[in-house]
């Protein structure tokens, strides 16, 4: 199938075109019908495979952009993963008008991810500790998040931020989809997807 067959908009259609993404990865194609229609997906997907834009489009796809409140939030295990990752989907969303993209992760100005929620971005990118940090401080709220992604479940874990996770979601509303990808499927992932996921599709690249 084409992008243009997995129902993504003109607006980034046209985008992929111009960064000659000419057909779906795997993963891409797998994934995109299934976050459109609103499921929760546990996606074993690894680096390379196409998994960014795999949640990226679709996600991008369902803000709303006459609302100026964080409606996704992706969080990512490492600082480095959080500059790609907004990179990546500012690339997509070049031609969505008035979508602001964040990223807060640590070593970043506290203060000045502080200050941009006056303005809040419509998606948010973010490592666990920094969340977590800005959730004690009362300085975000994520009521108004309809989409989580968890990029690199693996390794989020492995990394110890079982916790923090848990807070983060413990944030959300109770209604809300959540999009999981990770490299491998140990047995802690799979814990975190039957605690955090509803009736998740399984899907693999
Ligand atoms: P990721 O697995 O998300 O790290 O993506 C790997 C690389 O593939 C990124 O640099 C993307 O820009 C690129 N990419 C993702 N999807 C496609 C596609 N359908 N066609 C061509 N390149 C792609």
């Amino acid at each position: 199938p084409t992008f243009k067959d997995l129902q993504l908009r003109p607006a980034l259609l046209q985008r992929l075109q111009e960064l000659n993404y000419h057909t779906p990865t795997s993963i891409q194609e797998a994934a995109i019908p299934f976050i459109l229609a609103g499921s929760d997906i546990a996606g074993q997907a690894e680096t390379g495979s196409g998994k960014t834009a795999a949640y990226g489009l679709p996600v991008l796809q369902s803000i709303n952009t006459d609302l100026q409140q964080i409606q996704a939030l992706v969080v990512v295990p490492t600082r480095e993963l959080a500059v790609q990752v907004r990179h990546e989907l500012k690339q997509y969303a070049q031609q969505l008008p008035n979508l602001k993209i964040s990223a807060f992760y640590g070593g970043h100005a506290f203060s000045q991810e502080r200050a941009s929620l006056a303005f809040p971005p419509q998606v948010l990118v973010g490592t666990p500790g920094r969340l977590v940090d800005h959730l004690n401080r009362k300085t975000l709220t994520l009521g108004q998040v309809k989409q989580l992604v968890l990029d690199e479940a693996d390794k989020l874990l492995e990394m110890g931020f079982q916790e923090e996770l848990d807070q983060i979601i413990d944030a959300l509303p109770q209604k809300r989809q959540v999009i999981l990808f990770s490299a491998t499927m140990p047995e802690p992932v799979k814990e975190l997807i039957a605690d955090s996921l509803q009736e998740p599709q399984f899907i693999e690249a």
